[in-house]
């Protein structure tokens, strides 16, 4: 098995160490981050996140543990080693660009390679392909006022990328841009990952980026408090089950390891629909239950199958009680689709309109199936929540304390009751929204 590229053992740093203002950032942090991953830093200001990255980027010596790259301790280089190190194994993108404002686009990009033995017409030239490759070829002999801040911060993509580094470290390199560059940023980091196959490392607090990432840490007070994995991408890390995003699908995988993915949709479908039916009925159920998942059957078809005698190989459910599950089923099946698009990568031109208008949406259906009647910060805490949810940020457990938290603590107020069914509910849609990666 590969070896991780990163490896941090009980890491702790300390600002101002022996001073009367020491201040320990990082209080006994672990991680293991192999090659070609991408791993999102996550969690509120403050919590550590760039100290942890500039720790790794040789910056920050550890105070207590050990911090191994590429197995080396890297704090015991040679200088001049370091720099090497620095230069040619990290690129860095910071959040407020950090170009130099007298040169020009080009030679802002070129500098890095001036400490390499190449001539300056070789310099330029691979200035250049790199800033054509980032879209910003065209202005590359104007100076960086020129240039709007997300051409700049393309720019500084091209620039991280110069010397060919192994990782790239990014410092909430959307911070300070507009939705549109921001999606340009991100894909353009999203393609050093997936076509150069460059570890990557960033510090982001937005949400909206989590399903870029192989893994996302949270971080707070200077530790890592969860690790999630994103069932969305194949994992490089070997992962065990139970890691990823835990849905009530991936409770159902652990039970019936070999169901397909979409028998276990079916099963969480029939399970919520179904409380007091025979095994026969349940059976059959299913099978009517996996053709509507799968679209073979439409919803008059569902009714019909559903009400059918037993002796004709029906459920035999009451009219009016098929008719109820019908239109359940299909609401279902319509609100997973948006669950699916809050969690796709791609094809989303403004991802955070689009991605706030998804979540806004799935909080109407909720608060509408519930009949629950939400005041403005009631609204925004249940949008914030759902997105959590979806992104894997809260599991089950926490949504539903969440739900029932004040809602000056970021919560609903919503009773328990409420609470529990609209949790039960949510998990049905979640299930039939997202993958369990492993059996992919
Ligand atoms: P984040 O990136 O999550 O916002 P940081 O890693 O920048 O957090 O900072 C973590 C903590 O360390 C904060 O409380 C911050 O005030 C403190 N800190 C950061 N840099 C220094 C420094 N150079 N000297 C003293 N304290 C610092």
């Amino acid at each position: 098995m590969a070896k991780p590229l990163i490896v941090a053992r009980d890491l702790s740093i300390i600002y101002n160490q022996g001073k009367s203002n020491e201040f320990k950032a990082l209080q006994g942090v672990n991680t293991d981050i192999y090659e070609g991953e991408y791993i999102i830093l996550f969690g509120p200001s403050g919590c550590g996140k760039s100290t942890l990255m500039y720790s790794i980027q040789g910056s920050l010596p550890p105070g207590e543990g050990t911090l191994l790259i590429r197995g080396d301790d890297v704090y015991a280089y040679p200088p001049s080693e370091r720099v090497y190190f620095q230069r040619h194994v990290m690129g860095i993108i910071f959040q407020s660009f950090n170009l130099i404002p007298s040169l020009s686009v080009i030679d802002n990009v070129a500098l890095p390679m001036i400490f390499c033995d190449r001539d300056k017409a070789t310099r330029n030239r691979r200035a250049q392909s790199l800033l054509d490759r980032f879209g910003v070829g065209h202005v590359s002999h104007k100076i960086p006022a020129m240039l709007s801040g997300g051409q700049q911060q393309r720019v500084s993509v091209a620039r991280s990328m110069v010397n060919d580094p192994k990782i790239l470290l990014a410092d909430e390199p959307t911070g300070n841009l507009d939705s549109v560059s921001t999606q340009q940023v991100m894909d353009k980091i999203d393609e050093i990952n997936t076509f150069d196959r460059r570890t990557i490392i960033m510090v982001s607090h937005n949400a909206a980026h989590l399903s870029y990432a192989h893994r996302v840490y949270y971080l707070k007070d200077g530790l890592i408090v969860r690790e999630v994995v994103n069932p969305q991408r194949k994992q490089i890390k070997p992962v065990r089950e139970g890691e990823t995003i835990v849905t009530e699908l991936e409770q159902l995988a652990r039970l019936f390891p070999y169901d397909s993915v979409e028998t276990l949709r079916v099963k969480s479908m029939v399970n919520f629909l179904t409380q007091e039916y025979s095994f026969d009925q349940l059976n059959r159920f299913e099978r009517v239950i996996a053709f509507y998942i799968q679209g073979k059957i439409d919803r008059d078809a569902l009714i019909k199958s559903l009400v059918l005698s037993k002796e004709r190989g029906g459920v035999e459910v009451p009219e009016k009680e098929a008719r109820r599950m019908a239109a359940v089923a299909e609401r279902m099946i319509e609100h997973s689709s948006d669950i699916k698009r809050f969690r796709a990568r791609k094809g989303n031109d403004n991802i955070f309109f689009s991605q706030h208008k998804l979540a806004e949406r799935m909080r109407d259906h909720l608060s509408n199936v519930f009949h629950i009647k939400l005041n403005k910060e009631q609204n925004e805490n249940m949008v914030e929540l759902i997105a959590d949810r979806v992104t894997g940020v809260v599991n089950e457990a926490e949504f539903n304390q969440r739900l029932i938290r004040g809602i000056r603590s970021r919560g609903l107020a919503l009773s328990e009751r409420e609470a529990d069914e609209l949790t039960r509910y949510f998990e049905k849609i979640i299930a039939q929204g997202v993958d369990v990666s492993y059996k992919n």
